[in-house]
C-alpha cells in the first residue's frame, strides 16, 4: 500500500495557545509566563519572581493541586490565586496495564479529544512515551496513528499534563518531610506517542522548558528524547531552543522507499535530511543521533538496505535502533523475521554502530510504538475549524 496522500500541513509553527480571559490554567505555563500572568492577577511586580519560584515549587515538586495547601503564601494571597488561576490536568478515561507492567493511559483532553500515553518500566528506571498532537497530520503508511487525521495540537499544559498524570497514578511526588529519595519511576521521557512534535514546535518547547526545570519535574535534558519524522527546517531549531536528544524516524535507505514509508520525505528527502542532522550533536550539545529503523518484512531489511545505511550515516555520531514492526488491524506489511534483523544488526553493528533492537512493550494492550490511536476517531477537520477551535 502506498500512502499518496499529499502533506497538508506546512512547517509554519503555530504560535502558543494561551487562555484568554477566565481561571489561567497554571500548568504548561513557562516561567516567564507564569510570572506575567501572577502580576496580571495583582501580584506586585517586586515579587513576582519569587512567587512564580514558589507556586512553581509546590506544582511541579510536590505535585500540590490546592492553593490551600501552599502553607508557605498567606492566606490572602492563596485566595487570589484561587480566584484567579487552576491547577488543571487531563482527564484520564482508561488505564490498561499489560502483562509486562506497561501501562497506557487514555487521555481526555479540551473538547472532548482523547489521545494516549504510555509508560514502560524497566529495569532501574522507566520511560514516559507522550503524545504531541491528537493524531497526526503526516501519513506515514506503517503507523496507526497515521490513518488518524490529525485533530489538533496538544497545549503545552496536555503535554506537561501527562507527566503528571503518570506521576500521580504510579504514587511519585516526593513525601513532604521524608528524606530525598533519589530513584525515579519515570526518569526518561519520549516525544513519541501520538503526532509530529516538530509540528508542534511552540507547544513542544514550553512544555520541555517546564519539564526540564531544575525546581520541579526536573528531567534532564539527556534523558529526553524528541523523535521527528523528518521536519528539516525545525531541526536546528530544537537544538539551539530544546537542548534534547534527538531521534529520527529514518526506515528506508532510497528516496523511492522512504516518499512511501515516510511521505514527508518527499518534501525534504534523505540528503537534505542528512545535512541537517550533521550539526545537531554539535549545536544542542549531545552525543548522538538514534536513527530509528523499522523493520518491515522485504520492504527495507536487505543486507543491501543495511550497507546503505551505514554510508549514508558515515560521520554523523549515531546510534541505530532497530524497530520491530507492531503490527494493528489491517496494517499492510509484516515484520521481519528475527533472523533478517539479527543479520541486518550485525552488518551495522560491524561497520562500528550500536544497533539496540526494540523490544515491543505493551503489545498485548496496543501500547508498542507506532499502535496508538484514539478510539474515537474523528472525521478530517479543515485548518480553518482548528483554527477556530484552538485558536491556533
Ligand atoms: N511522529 C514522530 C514521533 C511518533 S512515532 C515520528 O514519526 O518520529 C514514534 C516512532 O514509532 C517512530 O520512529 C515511528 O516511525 C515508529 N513507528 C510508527 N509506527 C510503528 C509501527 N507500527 N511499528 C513500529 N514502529 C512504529
Ligand atoms: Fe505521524 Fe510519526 Fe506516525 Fe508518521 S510515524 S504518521 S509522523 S506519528
Amino acid at each position: 500500500m502506498t500512502a499518496t496522500a499529499p502533506i497538508t500541513q506546512d512547517v509554519t509553527t503555530l504560535p502558543r495557545n494561551l487562555p484568554e480571559g477566565g481561571p489561567v490554567n497554571i500548568v504548561g505555563l513557562t516561567r516567564e509566563e507564569l510570572s506575567a500572568a501572577l502580576i496580571a492577577a495583582g501580584t506586585p511586580e517586586r515579587q513576582a519572581k519569587m512567587r512564580t519560584g514558589q507556586v512553581w515549587q509546590w506544582v511541579y515538586h510536590w505535585g500540590v493541586r490546592d492553593f490551600a495547601q501552599m502553607t508557605n503564601l498567606a492566606k490572602d494571597y492563596r485566595a487570589l490565586l484561587a480566584r484567579n488561576f487552576v491547577i488543571s490536568l487531563p482527564e484520564v478515561v482508561t488505564r490498561q496495564i499489560s502483562a509486562d507492567g506497561t501501562r497506557k493511559y487514555l487521555i481526555r483532553i479540551a473538547g472532548g479529544h482523547e489521545v494516549e500515553t504510555v509508560y514502560i518500566p524497566e529495569e532501574g528506571r522507566g520511560t514516559l512515551c507522550v503524545s504531541s498532537q491528537v493524531g497526526c497530520t503526516l501519513t506515514c503508511s506503517f503507523c496507526h496513528t497515521g490513518t488518524q487525521k490529525l485533530v489538533r495540537n496538544l497545549t503545552a499544559g496536555e503535554i506537561v499534563g501527562q507527566l503528571m498524570l503518570a506521576r500521580d497514578d504510579l504514587g511519585e511526588w516526593p513525601e513532604r518531610g521524608a528524606p530525598k529519595d533519589e530513584t525515579r519511576l519515570v526518569s526518561n521521557l519520549v516525544l513519541m506517542g501520538m503526532g509530529e512534535p516538530l509540528y508542534n514546535f511552540e507547544n513542544v518547547r514550553a512544555a520541555m522548558k517546564v519539564v526540564m526545570d531544575g525546581e520541579g519535574l526536573s528531567l534532564s535534558r539527556r534523558r529526553i528524547t524528541l523523535s521527528t519524522s523528518g521536519v528539516v527546517p525545525e531541526i536546528a531549531r530544537t537544538a539551539t531552543e530544546i537542548g534534547c536528544q534527538l531521534a529520527v524516524s529514518f526506515h528506508a535507505t532510497t528516496d523511492e522507499v522512504r516518499d512511501i514509508l515516510v511521505p514527508i520525505n518527499k518534501r525534504w528527502n534523505i540528503r537534505t535530511l542528512l545535512d541537517a542532522l550533521r550539526d545537531y550533536p554539535n549545536l544542542s550539545n549531545s552525543e548522538r543521533i538514534t536513527f530509528e529503523y523499522v523493520m518491515l518484512d522485504g520492504i527495507n531489511d536487505s543486507d543491501a538496505d543495511a550497507r546503505r545505511l551505514v554510508k549514508l550515516i558515515a560521520g554523523i555520531p549515531a546510534k541505530i535502533n532497530l524497530i520491530p514492526f507492531n503490527e494493528w488491524p489491517g496494517a499492510p506489511y509484516r515484520r521481519s523475521s528475527p533472523e533478517r534483523i539479527a543479520a541486518f544488526a550485525d552488518i551495522i553493528y560491524k561497520a562500528g554502530y550500536a544497533s539496540p533492537i526494540r523490544t515491543p512493550r505493551g503489545e498485548d494492550i496496543m501500547a508498542a510504538c507506532g499502535q496508538l490511536k484514539s478510539a474515537t476517531e474523528r472525521a478530517r477537520k479543515s485548518r480553518a475549524q482548528i483554527a477556530a477551535e484552538t485558536g491556533l
